[in-house]
């Protein structure tokens, strides 16, 4: 569905500014207000640089450049074509809307940080549970229900076992978003076994995406990286690559 695809990416480009605000505000551990900060300085920057796409290029008054706004923009873009490219304009497509910013929103605040915060984990998977539950039967899609259920658990599960036998290797943070994800994946599928069979291929994937890369940023720079972006990645990767049961 091209055109879908185009008009949601369209609209992430458009959403952007406002999940960089919850990303900056976020970062700076402060309440929400709307305006976007110098990453580097904390200088507050002209009000221009909320504008989608044309703010890009603003720059706080000592000419500080960053990563943030730019590689907020480019996921909103790509997860939102994944997401219109998959659903079209279908019930199931609002929910992942959500998701895949709140999403970006984590991975962005996780590279920074190291931490995936409470304040986007718990909501995100309360909200998205609540689609799941509230969402399915009305549009004649009840079988979606125990298949997602299975995935998120059985995919919260497995990291907080990582995380008991191995705490370095698996913060509390990633378990959080654990069942978020294998909610997502487990969504697509009316049928249990194919759920949690895809949650399996999503999790290795972020596994391996996470190990690989991984290692290459810590031979070349010297910094520590975070493994949630890298399961956020590898269940977007599944999700672009499977057709909705409710299709
Ligand atoms: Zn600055």
């Amino acid at each position: 569905m091209p055109l879908e695809a185009a008009l949601c990416t369209a609209l992430g480009v458009l959403l952007a500014p406002l999940v960089s605000i919850i990303v900056d505000r976020a970062v700076e551990r402060e309440p929400l207000v709307a305006e976007l900060r110098c990453p580097r300085c904390s200088r507050t920057l002209a009000r221009r640089a909320l504008v989608p796409v044309f703010g890009l290029g603003e720059r706080c008054s000592e000419g500080h450049r960053h990563w943030r706004y730019p590689a907020v923009t480019s996921a909103m873009a790509a997860t939102y074509a994944v997401a219109g490219y998959r659903f079209g304009f279908t019930w199931q497509l609002w929910p992942y809307l959500v998701l895949f910013a709140a999403l970006v929103a984590m991975s962005i605040i996780d590279i920074e940080t190291k931490l995936l915060v409470n304040i986007i984990t718990y909501p995100t998977l309360a909200g998205f549970l609540f689609a799941v539950l509230a969402l399915s039967s009305p549009n004649g899609y009840s079988d979606g229900i125990a298949p997602a259920l299975w995935a998120g658990g059985l995919y919260f599960l497995f990291f907080l076992v990582v995380h008991v036998v191995y705490p370095a290797g698996m913060g509390l943070g990633d378990v959080k978003l654990a069942p978020s994800l294998g909610l997502g994946v487990g969504w697509l599928f009316t049928e249990t076994t194919a759920a949690v069979e895809r949650m399996m291929v999503a999790v290795i994937l972020g596994l391996l995406l996470g190990g690989v890369i991984g290692i290459i940023v810590q031979r070349s720079r010297k910094a520590e990286v975070p493994f949630g972006p890298f399961m956020v990645l590898g269940t977007i990767i599944v999700i672009a690559g499977t057709v909705p049961a409710s299709l």
